[in-house]
């Protein structure tokens, strides 16, 4: 609690307020954990408000067959404390689901947060008060809070999106989002099972479940380039390897570009004859995750020429690995480049399709006509299943913030200010919300994820400490600092290596929602780079002010 408030009392709202704190917190996920643990940190009295029943955020929901990191575990989890480095021993380069959440449990529990968590307390409603400078949070359950601060750590990847085929409610049989897996085991074993969507979600149940379904149809929209994931367990001489180079790793984690510690290459495509480049693709294809991304040719993303040769050499390993050659094709992107689309990494997918039990609907070709009571009717007719499988994304970037009912400074609803699209600063904060943050929100970088997140984090808790040292009651942003930043973005998105404009980075896979790129493209130093001029330059562009300001100029009004 801030020094001189008083306990708990009552507000303008009809219910007493159940509690006061300086920093209220929405979400349990890695961004959401992290926010509680700095702020309890540097001696804010804390609150975490998660509308799930368990700590994971992403990784509590996402508990379908197969979900797993496609990170490395050791440099997506934690890196605040060498401690708790040393005391967590991944057992996978690429940990499942069920590991990540017993992980993070376990950093909740080791510092204590869970005490100042609860659960089952979904947010809808946040409103600003001038007067006082505080937030007040509705919780669904009719209990609301007080605090100074508000901060969203409600993720990009948290809102389930179904699309809107006609009859989607007539089917009578079992149907799960992978975003909203339930906890309680689901038996597919011998079911007729249906999978809508083959993004990183989709990619990753189909070989996970294929084996034990009945039958498992894939509805296929837009082919992805899947590359292999290569996960293995991490051996006894490599457990001892990352504790020995743990100072280094961390310099790298927090520091590099994407917050991965893979090295870059130093050769364009062309650099290498035909040969030499496929010698080096083989190298590639055979190598952890996202280094096909980011220790691939380093034009590849930037020369259509060099990132044909990648794709060439990809449609090729998908028609080796494919029995049937017309669903080998059908699976082979034709539409986008790699890299335009976010690249999903696979354990077996395209193998799986090799099984008798497994079959492909490219929906392009076939159009999904309705879903029935029984089934999914396409041009080609009406087959029938016992469980669909939604893998069909989610309403990134701003689902989740547009959903909680933010009201800021006279009543303005952040779902106004945002209609034609996110306007932040620094993808941290937008003006008219005074003490509202959202780190891991619209504008992030992309990349690995808790990294980025995390330097928002620490961004936010320097900037409250920073007020609180200095007397101040509220901070947000100038206007013309997030229109500029915004603008920044915006120019951005249409630049090499951004992602592709029909990737759902853009918005464009939830109709009606404005096409606004939701990323930051300029990355991760051009965040580091603002944050440093912000220190030191004593938190300018931001505005800080006393409410006491506010009192004295609404009474010279
Ligand atoms: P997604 O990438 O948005 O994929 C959704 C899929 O549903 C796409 O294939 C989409 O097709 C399809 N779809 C949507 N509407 C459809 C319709 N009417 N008919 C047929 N298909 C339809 O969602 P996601 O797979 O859940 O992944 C979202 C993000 O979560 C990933 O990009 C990644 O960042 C993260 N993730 C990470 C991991 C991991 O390995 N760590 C695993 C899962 C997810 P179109 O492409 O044509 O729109």
């Amino acid at each position: 609690m801030r020094p001189g408030s008083s306990g708990p009392e009552a507000g303008s709202n009809a219910r007493p307020l159940a509690g006061e704190v300086d920093v209220l917190v929405v979400g349990a996920g890695v961004t959401g954990i992290y926010q509680l643990h700095r702020a309890r940190e540097a001696g804010f009295s804390t609150l975490l408000l998660e509308a799930g029943g368990g700590v994971g955020g992403t990784w509590f929901w996402n508990r379908y067959p197969g979900a797993r990191f496609d990170s490395e575990s050791y440099t997506y989890g934690y890196l605040f404390s060498r401690e708790l480095f040393d005391e967590w021993e991944w057992q996978e380069h690429f940990a499942a689901q069920p590991e990540t959440e017993r992980y993070l449990n376990h950093v909740v529990d080791r510092f204590d947060l869970r005490r100042d968590m609860r659960f089952d307390a979904a947010v809808t409603a946040a409103d600003y008060d001038d007067a006082t400078g505080t937030w007040t949070v509705s919780v669904a359950d009719g209990s609301t809070y007080r605090a100074r601060y508000l901060v969203a750590a409600t993720g990009v990847l948290s809102v389930p999106f179904f699309p809107d085929i006609p009859g989607r409610d007539d089917f009578r049989g079992a149907s799960f989002h992978t975003g909203r897996w339930p906890a309680a085991p689901v038996d597919l074993a011998g079911k007729r099972v249906a999978v809508i969507g083959t993004g990183s979600s989709g990619v990753q149940i189909v070989p996970a479940i294929a084996g034990e379904v009945a039958s498992l149809t894939v509805y296929q929209r837009t082919a992805n380039w899947c590359t292999p994931l290569n996960n293995t367990p991490i051996t006894t001489d490599e457990q001892a390897r990352l504790r020995a180079d743990f100072e280094a790793m961390r310099e790298t984690l927090n520091t590099s570009a994407h917050g991965f510690l893979h090295d870059a290459h130093d050769r364009g495509a062309f650099d290498d004859s035909d040969d030499e480049r496929r010698a080096f693709y083989e190298r590639m294809w055979a190598s952890p995750g996202f280094s096909k991304l980011t220790s691939n040719y380093l034009d590849l993303l930037f020369d259509e020429a060099a990132n044909d040769t990648w794709c060439a050499f990809l449609a090729d390993k998908i028609r080796g690995i494919v029995r049937d050659p017309d669903v080998a094709e059908k699976l082979i992107p034709k539409d986008h480049r790699f890299g335009e689309h976010r690249p999903p990494f696979v354990t077996g997918y395209y193998e799986a399709f090799n099984n008798a039990n497994v079959s492909l609907v490219a929906t392009k070709q076939t159009p999904i006509v309705r879903m029935t009571e029984t089934g999914i009717e396409t041009t080609e007719g009406l087959r029938e299943f016992d469980v669909v499988i939604w893998a069909t994304g989610f309403d990134f970037g701003t689902g989740a913030l547009l959903r909680m009912g933010v009201r800021g400074r006279d009543g303005l609803a952040l779902a106004d200010h945002w209609a034609d699209g996110p306007s932040t600063y620094l993808g941290i904060q937008t003006a008219g919300f005074p003490n509202f943050f959202f780190p891991g929100g619209p504008h992030a970088a992309a990349g690995n994820n808790p990294r980025y997140n995390g330097d928002q984090v620490d961004f936010v808790t320097d900037a409250i400490v920073y007020v609180r040292e200095h007397g101040f009651d509220t901070i947000e942003p100038e206007p013309a600092a997030e229109e500029a930043w915004t603008a920044m973005i915006d120019r951005n998105a249409a630049r090499k290596p951004s992602f592709g404009s029909s990737s759902y980075y853009f918005g464009s896979n939830v109709p009606g929602k404005p096409r606004k790129y939701l990323l930051n493209a300029a990355g991760r130093p051009k965040l580091f780079e603002m944050i440093a001029e912000i220190v030191a330059s004593d938190y300018q562009p931001f505005i800080l002010s006393r409410t006491s300001d506010v009192e004295s100029e609404a009474a010279s009004r």
